[in-house]
């Protein structure tokens, strides 16, 4: 009954990450380069996906990792919502989870 607990707890204090995840971080960093791809301007999305989602480029997502700003774990994110199959700097990934990048790898005409 006199169970006081460990005496030098420790926390996992300061770690406020976003609910959104590392997906959504990686595109906000990506969002800062310019697109190699379509050269859509910092801050400004490269397609506009269902939902409102904002679509970038993996070709964003190297750039922005050979510049630093995104992780590894973060351009895994993106990769990850790429899915499954071949890469190219033309594919899409969406800032939300559930948007595929597939009716956006081929537009009309
Ligand atoms: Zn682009």
């Amino acid at each position: 009954m006199n169970d006081t607990g460990s005496p030098g707890t420790v926390t996992a204090a300061g770690s406020a990450t976003p609910a959104a995840g590392p997906l959504r971080a990686a595109c906000e960093l990506a969002r800062m380069t310019n697109c190699g791809y379509c050269w859509a301007r910092p801050q400004q999305p490269c397609t506009a996906g269902p939902g409102g989602a904002a679509g970038y480029h993996l070709a964003r997502f190297a750039r922005a990792a050979r510049r630093g700003l995104i992780t590894p774990a973060g351009f895994d994110a993106a990769l990850a919502a790429a899915g499954d199959g071949m890469y190219s700097g033309a594919a899409v990934v969406f800032d939300v989870p559930g948007a595929r990048a597939e009716d956006h790898a081929r537009g009309a005409s």
